[in-house]
């Protein structure tokens, strides 16, 4: 029974992970996520039901479209695996009981199913693109908005705390739009910020302060990579060229993701 119900949440994992490459695709090229069918974006070959399962189709079409033979980046089935995975640990790790299953531990699950598509799809795009998208952010602040009302009703929060983080999510989308746009300055930062607010919502101040400090660790770690490779290459770029190429958003998210599990983690082993 138990390994039924693994199983059922590592899939799960998988299809929103898998869900998460294509909007990651999708999104920034302005396509729509919901009703078009999945296609190859090679050979435009519209995708059948059978080659839409996640991992496993991967595996039986041995990486190639079926329909052109083009090889599929196994950065895909690797997106998909970790997706799943981390699903599954924080299943696992939440100790929601198989038994006896409780309505609200499955809701909270699900609130932290749809935070980890957030971290996925902000993480992704921001890789490929370094960009915070602004529709990826709204829906982060809109479940937000719902885990905050579940958390003063079943839980019985603090509303005070979360008033503050609200107003915070204000005073950032005004400056988007008013000043921002009024002086055509970079949005990138107020994407970041938006990112902090959810996550500090999500995953509580502590993990993400530690989020901050860790995300300034990785990118300088990645910026000290990049500089010794550009010394070895001879490239003459300054390090105001490299910074503007640092997908920071895709660290942070990163940071927060492993941070999250190690303190369920932690306290599921009893660490
Ligand atoms: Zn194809």
């Amino acid at each position: 029974m138990e390994a039924i119900i693994y199983t059922i949440i590592f899939i799960t994992g998988a299809l929103f992970g898998s869900f998460c490459t294509l909007a990651t695709y999708r999104i920034p090229r302005h396509q729509d996520i919901t009703h078009t069918r999945s296609y190859c974006p090679n050979c435009n070959h519209k995708l059948g039901f059978f080659d839409m399962f996640p991992i496993i189709s991967y595996i039986f079409l041995g990486g190639k479209c079926r329909y052109c033979k083009q090889k599929i980046s196994p950065r895909y089935l690797a997106l998909e695996v970790f997706s799943g995975a981390s699903f599954l640990a924080l299943f696992v790790f939440m100790r929601i009981d198989l038994l006896h299953i409780n309505v609200y531990a499955l809701c909270k699950f699900g609130f932290f199913a749809l935070f980890l598509t957030y971290l996925f799809l902000t993480a992704w795009i921001d890789k490929e693109n370094r960009k915070v998208e602004k529709g990826v952010s709204i829906f982060g602040i809109i479940i937000s908005l719902i885990y905050i009302v579940y958390l003063c009703i079943v839980e019985k929060a603090n509303i005070y705390k979360y008033a503050i983080y609200i107003g915070f999510y204000i005073l950032v989308l005004i400056l988007d739009t008013i000043v921002l746009r009024k002086f055509a300055k970079n949005k990138y930062i107020n994407g970041l910020l938006l990112t902090l607010i959810t996550m500090a919502i999500f995953t509580k101040e502590y993990i993400a302060y530690l989020t901050v400090t860790a995300t300034c660790l990785s990118i300088a770690i990645y910026m000290l990579i990049i500089k010794l490779k550009n010394i070895k290459n001879k490239s003459l770029k300054s390090d105001k060229q490299i910074s503007s190429t640092i997908p920071i958003a895709y660290f942070m998210c990163m940071s927060n993701l492993i941070l999250l599990l190690y303190f369920y983690g932690a306290v599921y082993f009893k660490l």
